[in-house]
């Protein structure tokens, strides 16, 4: 059996230990004669599976039973329409900060429900970083604050929760959930789809705080689109095997040591990396230094023939999926937290060898 190197910004590497369960577990699950995913989504089985996940989630971010956790489904890109179409009406103002491409895909959709006020627009510079505080143009009225906590394409990410003068965020954190630590109390939703932190793609994570929720007073949504159908209970057939594969890479969370195991891990994984690229003017980060993202690591070389050159060589020493995003260019090394050590170790020493011969 041969395991690469994988750097997928996402669909991304899930942990060795999970699939290797998730194989031993397919043809009988516990004993069952049939897999999880063959079982129905109302049974003793799967309703095991499901609220072991939330109650691990609950524990794993420290959020006090303050947040219905739901398993859906649309990926993150349908959280962009779903959060404006139960939180924000005609009249009503909501605060998007707009630090890259997914940030402005959630503008373009909360436009079709309501006012938006982009309180901070980075196009011009490239979205090379994300905004100090003070830079950050708020409503008064505002009725949340949308960030994008860690900009996949970019490699920027806030160091931590925008200030919004108690106003609830609303989060997009896809490509860093369950990477370090949040301060659960200053958020009124969370989003997440899975597949780059926290599992397989077909499940968007959504934590919507229990006072929040109760703050939707509009009645035209459909069904499935509002959040109160899905907060207390499982309102139609969830993707069982994605929360499946979920609730592993969460025990698997917490037997390596929780949140500030990984914290510790990733700060270490991307210095290591960040180390390499600054050691000389041959390796370009391309996000500033104070906005630096410990998940995806946006690089660029002298000139697009030695980029691709570099994805090349790497691939032939099995590090792959280093190719940067279209709109970006460059090389992205996406380290989640099911990126081993040994893995970035591989990568930096393969970047200082091609900067010897090429450099
Ligand atoms: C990948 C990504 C998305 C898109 O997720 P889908 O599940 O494909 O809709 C949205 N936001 C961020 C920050 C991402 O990294």
């Amino acid at each position: 059996m041969h395991r690469v190197h994988n750097f997928s910004a996402g669909p991304a590497a899930l942990p060795d230990e999970v699939l290797e369960i998730a194989r031993k577990e397919l043809m009988d699950y516990h004993g069952q004669g049939t897999s999880i995913m063959e079982q129905s989504h109302r049974g003793e089985a799967y309703t095991k599976v499901d609220n072991e996940a939330k109650e691990r989630l609950n524990r794993i971010l420290d959020l006090d039973d303050q947040f219905h956790i739901m398993f859906l489904q649309g990926g993150a890109s349908s959280q962009f329409m779903q959060v404006p179409f139960n939180f924000l009406k005609k009249d009503e103002t909501a605060d998007y900060i707009n630090t890259g491409v997914w940030s402005k895909k959630a503008i373009k959709e909360a436009k079709l429900f309501g006012d938006v006020n982009e309180s901070y627009n980075g196009e011009e510079e490239g979205f090379s970083r994300v905004p100090q505080n003070s830079e950050l143009k708020l409503n008064d009225q505002s009725r949340y604050v949308h960030f994008t906590s860690n900009n996949t394409i970019y490699g920027t990410q806030f160091s931590k929760e925008p200030n919004t003068n108690g106003v609830p965020l609303v989060c997009d954190a896809s490509s860093d959930f369950i990477s370090r630590p949040l301060e659960s109390n200053k958020y009124g939703l969370i989003y997440a789809g899975a597949q780059k932190n926290l599992g397989p793609s077909g499940v968007t994570v959504v934590l919507v705080r229990k006072d929040f929720l109760k703050t939707i007073s509009k009645n035209e949504i459909p069904t499935i689109l509002d959040y109160r159908t899905h907060a207390e209970r499982i309102f139609n057939t969830p993707p069982t095997f994605a929360v499946y594969l979920v609730n592993l890479v969460l025990k698997w969370v917490e037997e390596k040591g929780g949140i500030s195991h990984f914290q510790k891990l990733n700060t270490k994984k991307a210095g290591l990396l960040y180390s390499e690229i600054d050691k000389n003017a041959f390796y370009n980060g391309t996000a500033n230094k104070d906005s630096r993202s410990i998940m995806n690591v946006t690089f660029r070389l002298p000139d697009e023939s030695l980029e691709d050159r570099f994805i090349k060589e790497a691939a032939e020493n099995d590090l792959l999926a280093l190719k940067g995003h279209r709109s970006a260019g460059g090389i992205r090394a996406s380290i989640y937290n099911a990126c081993k050590l040994e893995s970035v170790e591989a990568l930096v020493s393969f970047m200082n060898q091609f900067r010897n011969k090429y450099g």
